[in-house]
């Protein structure tokens, strides 16, 4: 840290990302990207011509990539924002909407980003508990009168509350906005996109980074009313008006039109998850029900920070958080099924060698 920083950045803790590896090859299992190559119709976009036109900036309104967002999801370009990865939304969210009187709330075990944003902009914020099972109560937000950050599923649980859930929070909460950050709903978990109609204080985040194999573009879109699109819009010209490129640009909208080889390997995705959970409480793991691309789990006999440490040593990265509640437990990134089989018969030899 240099004398010159900011005295309101000083005690800023970053978020720390999960490791990308250059020394060797590893099966990546520790940030939830998808293992499954981005479609033909994006390596054909980004191939072609928008190379050439490179030279010029993108559309700052990003127009024809939000028509196709509201087209997926049966809105309107007004309700749609767009942004560089859901990070990028989140932070908007955090500086738009909390702030002087309004406190953010969050559930203490979650997306470890929500507490930086919340520093970052020297927010007040609140870290609610999760139940016993690890799972948000509903009931902990009706009515808090705070800005409210829930993703859904919650990381890294991969618990999911239901349309039903949700709606309470957002009714109850009608002074404040509620974002529902739903990065991993296309997993099997029910998106509360339609009660945008209904709330005009409801943001849903989602991202092309999980589901649509694109990770590294960093694209993210937003869903809600007129109104709190346009503050973000205003954040959005107040910073970085191109913020999505040329060839994210491109990429976004050709994997929109080839939507069903996403979500024919969303299915597989799911179906490998249940493989991989059935494998592993046959030997004997706690692994929490997910409607989400990992799994969080837990094995008494061994430490969670002792396996990651085995699994890398055979070509295995898995995701450990050291915190107190959380360092029994693993998160592991669903792969292809070959990738899964192969974890499976790693993780059998290390809990075989660790019993001896
Ligand atoms: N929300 C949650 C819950 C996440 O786990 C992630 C991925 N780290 C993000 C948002 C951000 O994803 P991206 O910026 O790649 O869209």
């Amino acid at each position: 840290m240099s004398k010159f920083l900011n005295e309101r950045y000083r005690k800023l803790e970053s978020y720390v990302p999960g490791e990308q590896p250059k020394d060797r090859v590893f099966v990546k299992l520790n940030t939830n990207e998808s293992p499954y190559p981005p479609g033909p119709a994006v390596i054909a976009a980004v191939n072609s011509r928008e190379m050439e036109d490179l030279r010029l900036y993108p559309d700052p309104e990003c127009g024809l990539l939000k028509d196709k967002i509201a087209e997926l999801t049966g809105m309107k370009r007004a309700n749609i924002f767009v942004a560089n990865g859901s990070d990028d939304i989140l932070n908007f969210a955090f500086m738009a909407f909390a702030g002087g009187r309004t406190e953010v709330m969050f559930p203490e075990i979650s997306y470890g980003f929500y507490p930086v944003f919340a520093r970052l902009h020297g927010l007040r914020y609140r870290e609610v508990p999760l139940k016993d099972d690890f799972s948000v109560d509903p009931a902990d937000y009706v009515c808090q009168n705070k800005m409210i950050v829930i993703a859904n599923p919650n990381a890294p649980t991969g618990k999911a509350l239901s349309l039903y859930q949700v709606e309470q929070i957002v009714r109850t909460n009608r002074e404040n906005v509620v974002v529902v950050d739903e990065a991993y709903v296309d997993f099997g978990a029910e998106s509360s996109a339609e009660l945008v109609h209904k709330y005009e204080n409801l943001l849903i985040v989602q991202t092309f980074s999980k589901s649509r194999s694109m990770a590294g573009a960093r694209l993210g879109f937003a869903i809600g009313g007129e109104g709190i699109i346009s503050d973000l819009e205003k954040l959005k010209f107040s910073t970085n008006p191109y913020n999505i490129n040329r060839l994210t640009m491109a990429a976004g909208i050709a994997a929109i039109e080839e939507n069903g080889y996403y979500e024919e390997n969303c299915r597989k995705i799911v179906e490998t998850r249940e493989y991989t959970a059935d494998e592993l409480r046959k030997m004997g793991f706690n692994v929490i029900p997910s409607q989400a691309n990992f799994l969080f789990v837990k094995n008494d006999r061994i430490d969670g920070g002792r396996l990651q440490s085995r699994l890398r040593e055979k070509g295995y990265l898995i995701r450990h958080f050291d915190t107190e509640k959380l360092r029994q437990y693993n998160r592991i990134t669903i792969g292809t099924r070959q990738d899964m089989e192969g974890f499976i018969a790693a993780i059998s030899e290390i809990m075989e060698e660790e019993l001896q």
